[in-house]
């Protein structure tokens, strides 16, 4: 039977369009807010079209020994080009990014996940330290 942690996939996010890439500072500031940054596609591009787009990225902390994550915020992108014309009329497009800002005392690592509608589950991770 399938674990559902073996349906989020992970690739080099240089060559695979679907990882969501976090960019934040390597050293932050205990106690102040810093900015988290994901993207999807970075290096190669996503499509965004109604049959072909990218739902949500979700991005959460968990601190270095501690037990459980947290989870810092998601960000939905809901326009992909439907209208009552039919697929692709609209000309507005949900581009697929998202900036959520947050604060913690403590070292650890900051997980994103992103969902394609028909490529499915995508992960990536990094480290923060504290200064
Ligand atoms: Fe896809």
């Amino acid at each position: 039977m399938t674990e559902f942690k073996e349906l989020f996939k992970s690739a080099n996010w240089k060559e695979e369009k679907h990882m969501p890439v976090i960019e934040v500072p390597d050293k932050v500031k205990k106690g102040e807010l810093f900015d988290v940054k994901v993207t999807i596609g970075k290096e190669v591009a996503h499509p965004n079209k109604t049959e072909h787009h990218i739902r949500w990225i979700s991005v959460y902390f968990q601190p270095e020994g501690g037990k459980f994550p947290y989870h810092i915020g998601r960000a939905e992108f809901n326009a992909h080009g439907e209208s009552t014309e039919g697929p692709d009329t609209s000309t507005v497009y949900t581009h697929h990014q998202a900036v959520l800002s947050f604060k913690t005392d403590k070292k650890g690592t900051i997980f994103a996940s992103s969902y394609c509608n028909i490529h499915g589950l995508w992960e990536n991770k990094k480290d923060i330290e504290i200064v």
